[in-house]
């Protein structure tokens, strides 16, 4: 054991499911692998605004973490990384003894962005971490009376599709705050409006060109004054990046995520990988989890190679990817090379990509 060589995987995000299941198929000879992750059931998030739907339990959209890894296995930790020395090539966590490793990978993604908006952070409820949120949405959906009002505070793609799937499970009303950039910024026109129309048959207030300015216990006050009622709000803006990473002094971007080159290293570390939306590519990439999900055999094998000796290869982005959003009752939306497109089949196609995914790592 301890002439073995140390990786250590840190976050059980999308990338990284695919690393332990590729190295249970095709262990990495002379090395031991750790993953350290904070939650044992690692949430896929294009199957949580299903859950809140209630279309899914909440175990179809939860991998979980202690079986991938005994099946593949790796070593799990459970536990809070806190920071990581790169010169003296350990990893620091919340309870316990530091730990060492010679190959460091980094999936531990983003947190919803709480810092701008006062109040935020203790009177909103985050969609990650999710270990969180599910309990919290349960006592959501149990309190739910009609006349309560639930805003959703983010216009981008998870808070569109939360804000459908409470509108069509509770019957208190859901406003749904776009703020500023507006609803889905940078998705085609097209689908934009067939989203809209898609709230108002929900029944959802949609709020639009203007930010949420302050949350305070029962309501959200509006940059313009408006103060919305609020008897929970759901707080699904942007994607901000750990504190953490700023003591690592690993290179960053302006927003705090760390930089890789091509090949999805560290800058300046070829012993450190770091994927999926904790990472900041040279050709800046959306936070979605499409990326991360695509850098997973990329990642794998470029672990491998270093592992071996050998070159890694550059990762290499679509161009356009296929985006797919729920609308909670059974139709979604989709777009791809600028095509709109909607309804049953939408959902049905939606579905069968998301439980196709859940069976790599779920049996
Ligand atoms: C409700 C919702 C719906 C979404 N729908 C879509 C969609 O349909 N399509 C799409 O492309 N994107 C979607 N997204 C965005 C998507 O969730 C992210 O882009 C994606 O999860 C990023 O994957 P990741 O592997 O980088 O990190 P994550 O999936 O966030 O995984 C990070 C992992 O690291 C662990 N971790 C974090 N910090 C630490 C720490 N300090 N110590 C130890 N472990 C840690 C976490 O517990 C987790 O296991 C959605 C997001 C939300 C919130």
């Amino acid at each position: 054991m301890n002439n073995l060589r140390h990786l250590l995987l840190l976050g059980g995000g999308h990338a990284h499911v695919e690393v332990l299941r590729q190295l249970g198929q095709r262990p990495l000879p002379g090395w031991r692998v750790t993953l350290l992750t904070r939650e044992e059931m690692s949430p896929y998030s294009g199957m949580l605004p299903g859950v809140m739907a209630g279309l899914y339990q909440p175990a179809q959209a939860l991998i979980d973490m202690p079986a991938l890894t005994a099946r593949c296995g790796v070593e799990l930790l459970l536990d809070r990384c806190t920071g990581i020395d790169p010169q003296a090539r350990m990893v620091l966590r919340a309870g316990g003894p530091e730990i060492a490793w010679d190959l460091l990978s980094i999936d531990t993604g983003a947190t919803p962005d709480t810092s701008r908006t006062p109040g935020a952070a203790e009177h909103a409820l985050p969609l990650k971490p999710i270990d969180a949120l599910l309990p919290r949405m349960q006592a959501i959906t149990e309190a739910a009376q009609p006349g309560e009002h639930l805003v959703v505070v983010g216009g981008g793609a998870a808070g569109f599709e939360v804000a459908c799937a409470l509108a069509v499970r509770l019957p208190a009303s859901v406003t749904l705050v776009a703020g500023a950039s507006g609803l889905l910024a940078g998705f085609p026109d097209g689908l934009r409006r067939r989203a809209k129309r898609a709230l108002a048959r929900h029944g959802v207030t949609l709020s639009e060109g203007r930010n949420a300015a302050r949350v305070a216990p029962g309501a959200v006050h509006m940059e313009d004054g408006e103060t919305l009622p609020a008897s929970a709000v759901i707080w699904a803006t942007g994607a901000a990046a750990a504190p953490w990473l700023a003591e690592t002094g690993l290179a960053r971007d302006a927003r705090g995520f760390l930089r890789v080159d091509a090949c999805l290293r560290a800058e300046g570390h070829a012993d450190i990988f770091a994927v999926g939306d904790v990472a900041s590519f040279p050709e800046p990439l959306p936070k979605a989890g499409v990326f991360a999900v695509r850098q997973g055999p990329v990642l794998a094998a470029n672990l491998r190679a270093v592992a071996m000796g050998e070159t890694p290869q550059p990762y290499v982005p679509q161009q356009d990817y296929l985006r797919l959003l729920s609308l909670a009752d059974g139709r979604a939306l989709g777009t791809r090379n600028g095509f709109v497109f909607g309804g049953r089949w939408v959902w049905w196609l939606k579905d069968r990509i998301d439980r196709r995914f859940m069976a790599r790592y779920q049996h």
